[in-house]
């Protein structure tokens, strides 16, 4: 059923240090970014090769912590000066938060160049980011067998020519609620993600926060709840974890479609329950594969009718 060595998965992202408020209390200068939560995330079924940029204030325990978990960070460049910061607080709901500081540093001069060993690569995430980056990312990937791309709403509004561009190179758009009505220009989330769906990828995952996603295919409308967790203490990098658990089960199982799109999206629910359960990446570092499988397990039971 695995085959590693036939399948490889690349992530390229934001590396970050993030100051996070909530309801519940706050982190100063926490280990986050998209491209880590991702990895993170995605190692516990197939570690990625990483392509990001940190800065010298970048701590080797961090660089370590990151290998240990099985990630190839070949891909990971250091340049003199500070690593991308983000600062949000949370509203009281924990689905809506507002961007306090943004602070691109050295991701402002971020130019991924894959290592050769990695232009192999079968599976493909393109965290959030400018879009001619995430371009030029695929550029240099001979095969992908899948892609999946984030984006944000600074794109949708301010590099859409680009955007346009590559969402018929993807197989899959990942996007929250609002960025599916700033992109489609739709009040309705079923009409956004069919007219998402029009403009090239041949998915979109539609995120709705702590209210699950909706899968738009040629197969039609596919929902998953999000796991009901007890515990929601940050949900920072919850959509990269979520998007880490898919593309991870993906690429580390090669069982026939349909039906792997739709196990890969409960596996990625599964992933994000466990990070939005502690600050950064706190509560996914304390978690074990056994745990995934256990919560997997109860969540299949609470679908079952
Ligand atoms: P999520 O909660 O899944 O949307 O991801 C949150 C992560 O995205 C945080 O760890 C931030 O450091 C990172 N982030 C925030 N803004 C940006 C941006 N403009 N580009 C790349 N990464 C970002």
């Amino acid at each position: 059923m695995t085959s590693k060595a036939k399948h490889s998965l690349l992530v390229v992202g934001s590396l970050a240090f993030d100051s996070i408020e909530t309801p519940n209390g706050s982190v100063d200068n926490a280990l986050g970014g998209s491209a880590t939560y991702f990895s993170y995330a995605a190692s516990f079924f197939s570690p990625p090769r990483l392509v990001g940029v940190i800065g010298a204030d970048f701590p080797d325990e961090h660089r370590q912590m990151l290998a240990n978990a099985g990630v190839d960070i070949e891909g990971l460049v250091t340049l003199p000066g500070q690593t991308f910061r983000w600062k949000g607080r949370y509203h009281q709901d924990m689905n809506t938060r507002d961007t306090l500081e943004v602070h691109l540093n050295v991701f402002g001069d971020f130019d991924p160049v894959l290592p050769a060993h990695y232009r192999d690569s079968t599976h493909v995430f393109l965290a959030n980011g400018v879009p001619a980056l995430q371009a030029k990312v695929l550029d240099q990937v001979r095969r992908p067998q899948l892609v999946l791309a984030d984006t944000m709403d600074l794109w949708i509004e301010n590099q859409r020519k680009d955007l346009l561009a590559l969402l018929p190179r993807l197989d899959g758009l990942l996007l929250n609620d609002s960025e599916a009505h700033l992109l489609s220009g739709e009040a309705n989330l079923v009409r956004a993600g069919q007219a998402v769906l029009r403009m090239g990828p041949k998915f979109v995952i539609l995120k709705k926060g702590g209210h699950g996603v909706m899968l738009f295919s040629a197969d039609g409308v596919f929902v998953v709840p999000a796991f009901p967790t007890e515990t929601v203490v940050d949900p920072t990098g919850a959509g990269d974890s979520f998007a880490g658990g898919i593309l991870g089960y993906l690429t580390s199982d090669d069982s026939p479609p349909p039906g792997r799109l739709r196990r890969g999206m409960a596996y990625g629910t599964i992933v994000a329950s466990f990070t939005v359960e502690d600050f950064g990446l706190d509560r996914l570092r304390r978690t074990r594969r056994e745990e995934i499988d256990e919560r997997l397990e109860t969540y299949r039971g609470m679908l079952h009718f």
